[in-house]
């Protein structure tokens, strides 16, 4: 049976539904969970979480792709409590945005030690919370070239995947002739691995999407909604009309099946104050519309919501 890790246990692949595949229950810069100037209460949290994960649900979404790496306040008893009671499927991960969000504790550890944690958290669980993480993330350093942290992060996640069968996923994928060498020297087929953020504002212009989908890997437009039409828009936002070209073009040159797209939004921000005006509900208030409206049918669209999706998270063994 194809099987995908969710906090609150297995689901069958084809249960997952609709899918959004990069998003945040809540993300903050490490250290944030001392800064009392963004402080929320538990009550707080919930009330912004919850309405948000309905309409969610209530829209016919199924699974939420929380990407929210190690010391970025990832905390998957809250997680699992939110799946209880909206039943939106939520998949936890385990992984760094990037070497310079990892404290130094993992900072200073080699390959074979970051990849022991990473296999811990996807075949034992996450902690003390019994929940096993579904998929492995990592990222590009600010500053535009891997570090050699990064690579060691990105080594240890292929190992990992290799071992437990769960998939990668990038912040950025810029730098991508660096990611791909540690993937091929690993042995990593491409097909696990999603290259997100091809779209995001500051990056899309050199980030090489066509040429990482030569190689064969996953392409993610999923910074959908960081529009510069929003009321305070955020220095990585673009124009809503550009971006949506970008992707239409894409998929035009028969890429659908290597697509996928989400939000990057958070639900309840942590240690800052959110981009107001933009939660993953973006997908159906807006994306689907706009799709629609340039031609791209039902078929279409579930290809990238549902199947993309689907295939990508399933443990391979
Ligand atoms: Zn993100």
């Amino acid at each position: 049976m194809s099987r995908v890790n969710t906090v609150l246990g297995p689901v069958p692949a084809e249960e997952l539904g609709f899918v959004a595949i990069h998003e945040h229950i809540g993300y903050g810069m490490p250290g944030s969970e001392l800064d009392t100037t963004w402080w929320k209460s538990p009550e707080e949290r919930y009330q912004e979480t919850v309405p948000k994960l309905r309409a969610f649900r209530e829209h016919g979404g199924g699974t939420f792709v929380d990407v929210t790496g190690i010391c970025n306040g990832r905390d998957v008893d809250y997680y699992k409590s939110l799946s209880a009671k909206t039943g939106v499927h939520i998949v936890a991960c385990t992984g760094f945005v990037g070497g310079d969000t990892a404290l130094p504790y993992f900072a200073r550890a080699g390959v074979e030690e970051l990849t022991r944690q990473f296999v811990h958290e996807i075949t034992v669980g996450i902690g003390d919370t019994g929940s096993l993480a579904g998929v492995i993330k990592v990222g590009v350093s600010r500053g535009g070239r891997m570090t050699d942290l990064d690579k060691r992060i990105y080594r240890a996640a292929a190992r990992a995947a290799l071992t437990t069968g769960v998939p990668v996923l990038t912040h950025l994928a810029i730098d991508a002739e660096n990611a791909i060498a540690v993937f091929e020297e690993e042995g990593l087929p491409l097909h696990r691995v999603l290259f997100g953020h091809v779209d995001d504002g500051v990056n899309a212009g050199r980030t090489r999407d066509t040429w990482i989908a030569e190689q064969g890997g996953r392409i993610g437009f999923d910074t959908f909604g960081y529009e510069t039409e929003l009321p305070d828009p955020p220095f990585w936002a673009r124009p809503r009309q550009e971006r949506l070209d970008h992707f239409l073009r894409f998929v035009g040159e028969g890429r659908l099946t290597q697509v996928l797209a989400s939000a990057d939004a958070n639900c309840s921000p942590l240690g800052w104050p959110g981009v107001r005006g933009h939660t993953v509900n973006y997908l159906f208030d807006d994306l689907l519309p706009d799709l629609r409206a340039a031609g791209l049918d039902e078929a279409a669209i579930r290809t990238v919501f549902v199947d993309n999706p689907a295939g990508f998270l399933t443990l391979q063994k």
